[in-house]
């Protein structure tokens, strides 16, 4: 089946292309496995919906830019879509398909009613005003609009984006419909509707994944993480105050480390105040490449796609791998870290917590009503610890690794939702 093959010309092979083989050859691993038949898996290789949208946008000197927006709704079988929204520049249509995918495969792993889908625009918020990024915002949703609602599908945040983006989704639907429609985006600031937890909730997912992958008494357990922002800066935090010792923090403005363990809340007042990590002083400075190399217990990749390649896996040390970003690692790195029993708890496992809260967020907001943040933690728990031990449970029943077992439970459910519904017409 063709679609089932990665592309094999280098010259074509863009991030984005490279994210949709790697997500595209772990659906065939897990239909492979389950004996799914070639229609089924092509329905599930294929989006129900992509849409591409070309966003005007005014800049403040009076200059008119165009930018690429996407939104694709990969599978809707078990509920509405669900997915974040990404501002990165180099965004493209490929990648979001398969950030798409890869949502589909964690909301049935995480056992939350949803399908799977991801926005993209293919811009960079830093270079940006603030008004110009509401102007992009809502011209995007005002293009997208008859996709996205509350039972349709639901944005969030994701790289590049936050709460006030959120807030612009809000009210840009909002307007549109005639009155307050809180469920339309999850990620929203707590005054418009968000829920309590849901700012920390993916690194709180990646602690709880972590600490149930260790096994063993967090206590002096080394840790270092590639990419501090949204989601690495809080792991980190959260990993540290349950006694882990965090050595080395990487972010786009560089790589800091400390043998004796870093204090990441000072790091983070450093990394607030002065835009990054960089000449944080009291640690040393690492290149980007050697956090990788680090002989730690735990690596946490935590920024974009393809971090962890056949380039740099053979040099990994660390014992224990949990994918706080989505699709961090390549097939082919994969297969390396396997041979050297490096143990990956994989992205739709271990980053689950960020759509399990938006899950309780939506709840909420169907109900108008709110969780205090002590349920809405409990909870959160209960979800990522099960699906753990489900992958856990699976992986060494039938030998595979954390990621297949992932898979075959996520692409399993969802393809027992299209057969169980049956093809309409
Ligand atoms: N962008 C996050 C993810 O990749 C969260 C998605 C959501 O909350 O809908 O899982």
């Amino acid at each position: 089946m063709s679609i089932m093959v990665p592309s094999k010309t280098p010259a074509l092979i863009t991030p984005g292309r490279q994210a949709l083989d790697s997500a595209l050859h772990q659906l065939g691993q897990a239909a492979e496995h389950l004996g799914l038949d070639d229609g089924l898996r092509t329905m599930l290789a294929t989006p129900r919906r992509s849409l591409t949208v070309s966003v005007p946008v005014r800049r403040e000197d009076g200059r008119l830019d165009v930018v690429q927006g996407f939104r694709v709704q990969h599978n809707v079988s078990r509920g509405p879509a669900k997915g974040g929204l990404r501002f990165h520049p180099s965004t493209d249509l490929h990648e979001v398909t398969a950030l798409a995918m890869w949502m589909t495969w964690k909301c049935a792993l995480a056992g939350i009613p949803y399908g799977g889908a991801k926005g993209g625009v293919a811009v960079d918020p830093a270079g940006l005003t603030t008004r110009e990024l509401e102007r992009v915002t809502r011209r995007y949703v005002s293009e997208i609009l008859p996709l996205i609602g509350p039972e349709k599908d639901i944005p969030a945040p994701d790289v590049g984006t936050d709460e006030q983006t959120m807030a612009w989704i809000m009210d840009t639907y909002s307007v549109s419909a005639g009155y307050s429609v809180p469920g339309v985006v999850t990620g929203k600031p707590i005054t418009l509707g968000g829920s309590l937890g849901r700012a920390g909730a993916t690194s709180r997912g990646v602690q709880i994944a972590a600490l149930s992958a260790l096994g063993r008494s967090p206590e002096g357990v080394t840790v270092a993480v590639q990419g501090f922002g949204k989601v690495g800066a809080l792991a980190a935090q959260y990993l540290a105050d349950a006694g882990c010792k965090v050595v080395a923090v990487s972010d786009l403005t560089g790589a800091v480390y400390c043998a004796g363990g870093l204090d990441v809340s000072r790091l983070r007042t450093w990394a607030a105040e002065t835009g990054g990590v960089r000449g944080y002083r009291h640690a040393d400075a690492l290149s980007h490449g050697d956090l990788f190399e680090l002989d730690v217990d735990v690596l946490i990749p935590a920024a974009l796609e393809g971090a962890i390649t056949e380039a740099n896996a053979p040099r990994i040390r660390a014992r224990l791998i949990v994918e706080g970003a989505n699709g961090p690692t390549t097939p082919e790195a994969d297969e390396i870290l396997a041979a050297n029993g490096t143990v990956v708890v994989p992205d739709i496992l271990a980053n689950a917590g960020g759509v399990i809260v938006s899950y309780l967020e939506w709840v909420q907001n169907m109900q108008a009503y709110s969780w205090s943040s002590g349920e809405v933690e409990a909870k959160l728990h209960d979800l990522i610890e099960n699906a753990f031990s489900e992958v856990k449970s699976l992986a060494a029943a039938r030998g595979l690794t954390l990621r297949q077992a992932a898979h075959v439970i996520g692409v399993g459910r969802v393809a027992e939702a299209h057969q169980m519904r049956g093809l309409y017409p």
